[in-house]
């Protein structure tokens, strides 16, 4: 599962969406269904499921009948599945008619007599129910008439349950039969391979679908609705495209580079995509970014972005199509046993990514985004001291942060440790012997050392099972007479809990006069010291050359040398570091004119665009001159949008306000219009009112410059705006404007009783992100007559169930405005992060994040910033 906050046009709904699944996942009211843990001890094994369904669209109801064949695997009075929300009409044992009783989320079936282990029977339930979750209705209402319509599934990680009967933990695996009887001009996708189509009359049609792979209950999916396909292929095996009916025409340009993904992915694990077909379909106001279904992923319609926008956003949507892809080996064709150990399908999907970054945008390309996720990581403190592996869930999500992003650092290392080649023949062992098979961590350094011969314990010791990372501060003498550099290196992370000293093999590049040199130390104390001969006084002493290993490091240098390792380094990540650095000199003009030289020469984009933001943090004169004398260079729009946010940050120079305000109105770069939208709106430029209102006017690709400009409005705080945004508010609008509206206008005019009216009545509204924008905009308004419609929410019985501790949240903090307390579900002032602290500074996390805990630490820094979101700008082109 892929979480992503941003898409293309991806708005703060968008994110309170993701927020509400992580809350569910989080478990954070007592209404929610906790993850188990551990798996289960199994009364039964679940063999195949014969799952015929059919749909009441105008009471949103799915009519289910449901034939479960199955063994028992121990002595047994019944057989219980998991069901939550359904009427049980009937359930038959091979074939006649049984008793049942069914609490809040279970069915019980009993048996007449004991079974006996090795026992076979089949189970037929007849059900319906209106899912809560698990799976959804898309359907045209007044407002708007013209959507195509959907029904999608989410089962991960235990939503299954909600319209399926069924044994819904990962540790079972079955085959199993779609049958979909939906209107007849409909498209269904579900697992495995179509076997049929039939008329079933009254204008309807019966799909059937069968895979005859085992897999786990979560990766059931069912897709059904008003879809255009595209087909393609990989060897001989179909690969499938699904979209919108409006939209068919953006599957090609942004999907086309699937089957290069699954030869990749093919050759590069040495076991061949194990699926029938691959088809992705994209539906629209799905829950999460992605999600890896077994041979048939389901993803965010916002994935298919308008042609014209993606050539400004060249990475597109691949780290989304190679991660659910990556999914199909790891986490589908081999699965874990419990959700404590989903880094072996999270970390891999992750760490898979960057394989195809790397061999499709290059090496920098990858490089760029270890070294942001590195930093992303490392800014997520409540991350550091939870180990990869563990079982405690009460107080987060499993899907954390360290099962996605630093699982796949791990990874990452581990092949750099073991190298490239022992690295992969341990993946293919792994999954050769795991293959269809639920997996544990010791399956992992079990099949790397038979493949590989080496032991990799003490690696997974310290960074699987064991949590944070080193935090080390390096310093160097050079001794002239013994021509010696004296390394100190010091570990100064806490040993506590989970977290110990770590042992590293790190790579130490020393350049003097005569060139680079690169020495292997091993790091494992507390406090050490290494000597390394250099004839001469060294320029340049790189530790950990290129970033290889997750850390965090001071090293004390003078200027000179991050000047000399700006321009000389020859990894991206220590050019990097060096930008970074120097942005921390204020008022100092040589680091300035490095910056800007570095800002128009270095030969990646990465390292440009951590020239451009350490320009901005520099913030002198000098420095915003390097910005402005870089504007011709900075073409692609991924590095030109970036310099913008930078200039963004000189709110002192009218010379650069009236800059943006012109590069606001026209630039060749959409992305680079929206960046500067946001940024007058934050230095309230005096044109902005006239150019933001301009822009919302204009015409732009899906309405991007539009969306930009209703989101500046909030943090311009101009109340002439007012009867604009009620305007953009209101239904029928398109619905990513609505969202960007709402939150404006929550931020204007806060005394003003009609408009918090106006968005309290959009809490009824059947359509999700507008809900939830309008639960937060209230929040955030802090006007406190909004609570009784709150709480008269919180009363009705269409609510679906995440919503239930965001509105309590919004509730608690129109009551308490002055409480400092964070929780989960509550944001802090937008207005603060708007005016200070922007999001779209940092859009490599924006482009990047696509994981829960990533949401819990950063949340309220987020939300700060929320209503001066830019669409990610990729920095890795
Ligand atoms: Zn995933």
């Amino acid at each position: 599962m892929r979480i992503r906050v941003i898409g293309g046009t991806r708005k703060p709904a968008g994110f309170l969406a993701v927020l509400s699944l992580f809350l569910v996942l989080l478990g954070a009211t007592p209404l929610l269904h906790a993850d188990e843990p551990f798996a289960r001890s199994r009364d039964y094994d679940l063999e195949h499921s014969r799952i015929a369904l059919r749909f009441d669209l105008d009471q949103k109801k799915v009519i289910g009948d449901v034939t479960h064949t199955l063994t028992i695997l121990r002595d047994t009075q019944s057989i219980t599945f998991d069901s939550a929300g359904l009427q049980i009409q009937s359930v038959t044992l091979n074939k006649v008619a049984a008793t049942f009783e069914t609490s809040e989320d279970k069915l019980r079936v009993v048996l007449s007599k004991p079974a006996k282990p090795g026992e076979k029977f089949t189970v037929e339930i007849k059900y319906q129910g209106k899912p809560a979750k698990g799976l959804f209705f898309v359907l045209p209402d007044k407002d708007y008439p013209n959507r195509p319509r959907q029904i999608w599934t989410q089962g991960e990680s235990e939503d299954t349950r909600y319209y399926l009967p069924t044994y819904d933990y990962p540790n079972d695996r079955l085959t199993t039969e779609t049958i979909l009887t939906v209107p007849a001009d409909w498209l269904t996708v579900s697992n495995g391979k179509l076997i049929s189509v039939t008329d079933a009359g009254g204008g309807l049609k019966t799909w059937t679908w069968r895979e005859s792979q085992p897999s786990s209950t979560y990766l059931i999916t069912v897709v059904a609705g008003e879809f255009a396909e595209a087909k393609d292929s990989w060897r001989n095996i179909p690969v499938t495209y699904y979209a919108p009916k409006d939209r068919a025409d953006r599957l090609a340009v942004n999907y086309g580079r699937t089957p290069a993904m699954i030869d990749l992915f093919s050759r590069k694990l040495g076991v061949d995509y194990p699926w029938e077909k691959y088809a992705q379909s994209m539906v629209d106001d799905f829950v999460v970014g992605g999600m890896e279904n077994s041979s048939a992923t389901t993803n965010t319609s916002s994935s298919l972005r308008h042609p014209k926008l993606v050539p400004e956003l060249l990475d597109d949507e691949d780290p989304l199509i190679s991660h659910e892809l990556a999914h199909q080996w790891f986490g589908d064709l081999v699965t874990c046993k419990d959700w404590g150990h989903v880094w072996l399908n999270e970390g891999f999907a992750t760490f898979m990514e960057s394989v195809w970054t790397a061999a499709h945008f290059g090496k920098d390309a990858a490089d760029y985004n270890r070294w942001e996720t590195s930093r992303r990581w490392f800014s997520m403190t409540g991350l550091y001291a939870k180990p990869i592996v563990r079982h405690d869930f009460d107080d987060s999500s499993e899907f954390d942060a360290n099962a996605y992003d630093k699982a796949g650092w791990v990874l990452y290392m581990l092949r750099h440790q073991l190298g490239e080649d022992a690295f992969y023949a341990g993946l293919k062992h792994y999954l050769e012997v795991n293959r269809g098979k639920n997996v544990v961590t010791a399956d992992l350094t079990k099949a790397i050392e038979e493949a590989t011969h080496t032991n990799v314990d003490r690696f997974f010791s310290q960074w699987i099972y064991g949590a944070g990372a080193p935090k080390l501060e390096v310093s160097y003498t050079y001794d002239e007479t013994k021509k010696q550099v004296a390394l100190t290196v010091k570990q100064t992370q806490k040993r506590e809990g989970y977290v110990g000293f770590f042992h590293l093999p790190v790579e130490v590049e020393i350049a003097n006069a005569s060139g680079p040199k690169l020495y292997n130390i091993i790091v494992s104390k507390e406090s050490e010291s290494f000597s390394l001969p250099s004839e001469t006084a060294p320029r340049m002493v790189l530790f950990d050359k290129g970033t290889q290993i997750l850390k965090s490091v001071e090293f004390k240098k003078d200027k000179k040398e991050w000047l000399y390792q700006l321009k000389n380094a020859s990894e991206l990540a220590d050019r990097a570091d060096a930008a970074v650095a120097l942005g921390k000199l204020k008022n100092d003009d040589e680091a300035a004119a490095a910056l800007g030289e570095a800002l128009r020469t270095d030969n990646t984009d990465g390292v440009r665009i951590s020239a451009a933001g350490a320009l901005g943090e520099l913030g002198s004169a000098a420095a915003s001159k390097q910005l402005l004398d870089s504007l011709s260079s900075a073409t692609q729009p991924w590095v030109r949008s970036r310099l913008v946010v930078a200039l963004g940050k000189f709110k002192d120079e009218p010379a650069i306000k009236a800059k943006l305000e012109a590069m606001a109105r026209e630039d060749s770069s959409y992305l680079t219009r929206a960046a500067a939208l946001q940024a007058i709106g934050r230095m309230k430029t005096s044109n902005a009112f006239d150019v933001l209102t301009a822009a919302v006017n204009g015409d732009s690709p899906d309405g991007f410059l539009r969306d930009a400009a209703l989101r500046s409005f909030g943090s311009l705080g101009d109340d002439k705006a007012v009867p604009l945004l009620r305007d953009w508010a209101a239904p029928g609008k398109n619905m990513e404007a609505r969202e960007a509206a709402i939150g404006s206008l929550a931020r204007l005019q806060k005394d003003n009783k009609e408009i918090t009216n106006q968005i309290a009545a959009y809490l009824s509204e059947p359509h999700f992100p507008i809900r939830l924008s309008a639960i937060f905009a209230l929040g955030s308004r802090g006007d406190a007559s909004a609570i009784p419609a709150l709480e008269a929410l919180l009363k009705s019985n269409d609510l679906s169930i995440e919503m239930v501790p965001m509105i309590k949240g919004q509730i608690e903090r129109l009551k308490n405005p002055n409480a400092k307390v964070k929780r989960y579900g509550q944001m802090e002032e937008e207005e603060e992060g708007a005016d200070g602290e922007e999001a779209s500074a940092k859009p490599a996390e924006d482009q990047r994040l696509s994981h829960l805990e990533q949401l819990v630490q950063e949340m309220n820094e987020r939300l700060k910033s929320i209503e001066t979101r830019l669409p990610p700008p990729p920095p890795n082109k």
